[in-house]
């Protein structure tokens, strides 16, 4: 099978034939015949120099292939062929090559490659891109941690009105941040978490939201702190087919996280609030903050109840009290992590700081090995499972 390639295609039935973007084409990979106007795959750079040219956008189309459409296949076309099936495994593969980088060293953590829960919702991925992102509206930023914390941690909620914007619980999208860098190229995506569920931050609503930390010398983080209502936003992805939830009710979910890594916790949370209202969850938190107003959705976690998420919120720099990290309540709560592990239906996921991996890696293995459990052949049968994630930065 090939490797999966975007292909840049101009849509015939908008086209009005005036060869401006033949003209412009610095590497002359556009050209016509009396039917149509095309664009030769094994010539497009890229470059983007054609898109502001064209008068109608008719050039702003791209399609996820195999196999490059042809010219002579594209003289004869009175419309633009679908895409086909996105979320294909050719979809997947087919991520930005910069995104696709980013989430892979993302997921290094997980000492191999990542893989899905067997029972996961099959995501889509890579449904808009640099040269054709979704627009989306803000409606909604709402400061979560306090002022007197020194932490600016925002849950922000983008509209996407009629556009499709099919995100499962894990997933991330690309945030552009407007203007262009010193060479005068637009700014790549930065990648952010989502945090709400698959059926909207409302539910059955086309929104969904992120939680995003405020990072000083941050292009994007502050573009997106800043944001007000009804401010329009870029948009690419969704990206990731690996960090997902098991659609099944008896999967039993481990979630160990720091600060804004608590994304996707929130959005797992909230799928399982609603898609088992009054059932138990069987999930269990540990998440580390320096202190709880700079802990992300305390209030709103604390309301969780316990029979759905377990929570073992934990600080490290309130005064006059010792420093806890996640991996220390790890070793506190001992007992019931290793009746996890030895658990073959619980899932572990683990998010934020990439300093941490070491340490939680560290407790899993003491508490696996005190039960008899070789940790790194445990961990790795249940990678290959599709039951052990790291998302860390
Ligand atoms: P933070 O406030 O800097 O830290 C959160 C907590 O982790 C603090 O209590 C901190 O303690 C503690 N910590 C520091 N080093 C640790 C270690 N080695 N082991 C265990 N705990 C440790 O967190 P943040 O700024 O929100 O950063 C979260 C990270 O998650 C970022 O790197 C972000 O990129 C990443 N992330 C974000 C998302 C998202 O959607 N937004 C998704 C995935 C990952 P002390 O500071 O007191 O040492």
């Amino acid at each position: 099978m090939n490797k999966p390639l975007k292909q840049h295609l101009i849509d015939p039935e908008i086209c009005i034939r005036c060869y401006t973007c033949e003209m412009t084409c610095p590497v002359e990979a556009i050209t016509h015949d009396d039917n149509n106007v095309v664009v030769d795959a094994e010539k497009c750079d890229f470059c983007m120099d054609c898109i502001p040219v064209c008068p109608t956008g008719s050039i702003d189309e791209w399609r996820v292939v195999e196999t490059p459409y042809s010219l002579d296949e594209q003289f004869g076309w009175q419309e633009l062929p679908a895409q086909a099936e996105i979320g294909s495994s050719s979809g997947v593969e087919a991520l930005d090559d910069a995104m696709e980088a980013l989430l892979a060293e993302a997921h290094k953590g997980a000492g191999g490659k990542s893989k899905a829960p067997a029972t996961a919702t099959k995501p889509t991925v890579n449904l808009y891109n640099l040269g054709k992102p979704a627009t989306a509206k803000v409606t909604g930023n709402f400061r979560l941690t306090s002022g007197e914390s020194g932490s600016d941690v925002r849950h922000i909620i983008l509209d996407f009105g009629a556009q499709p914007m099919p995100v499962l619980e894990g997933q991330s999208i690309g945030i552009i941040p407007p203007g262009t860098d010193a060479e005068g190229k637009p700014h790549l995506p930065r990648l952010y978490s989502v945090s709400s569920p698959r059926d909207g931050e409302r539910p059955n609503f086309n929104n969904l939201s992120l939680t995003v930390k405020r990072e000083v010398q941050g292009l994007c983080s502050n573009y997106v702190c800043d944001l007000k209502i009804g401010d329009e936003v870029k948009v690419t992805g969704p990206f990731g087919a690996t960090f997902l939830m098991p659609e099944d009710s008896a999967a039993r979910m481990l979630m160990i996280c720091t600060g804004t890594g608590s994304a996707p916790f929130r959005a797992f949370t909230m799928r399982r609030q609603r898609a088992q209202a009054g059932g138990s969850g069987d999930m269990i938190m540990f998440f580390g903050a320096r202190t709880p107003d700079s802990l992300p959705y305390f209030g709103p976690l604390n309301k969780v109840p316990e029979r759905l998420l377990k929570k073992h919120l934990v600080f490290s720099r309130i005064p006059g009290v010792d420093k806890e990290y996640v991996q220390d309540r790890m070793m506190v709560e001992q007992e019931a992590v290793a009746n996890l592990l030895a658990d073959p239906q619980t899932h572990i996921y683990i998010c934020g700081l990439r300093g941490m991996e070491q340490g939680v890696e560290l407790a899993f293995k003491n508490i696996a090995e005190s039960t008899g459990l070789a940790w790194e052949a445990t961990r790795d049968a249940m990678r290959d499972e599709g039951r052990y994630h790291v998302e860390t930065y």
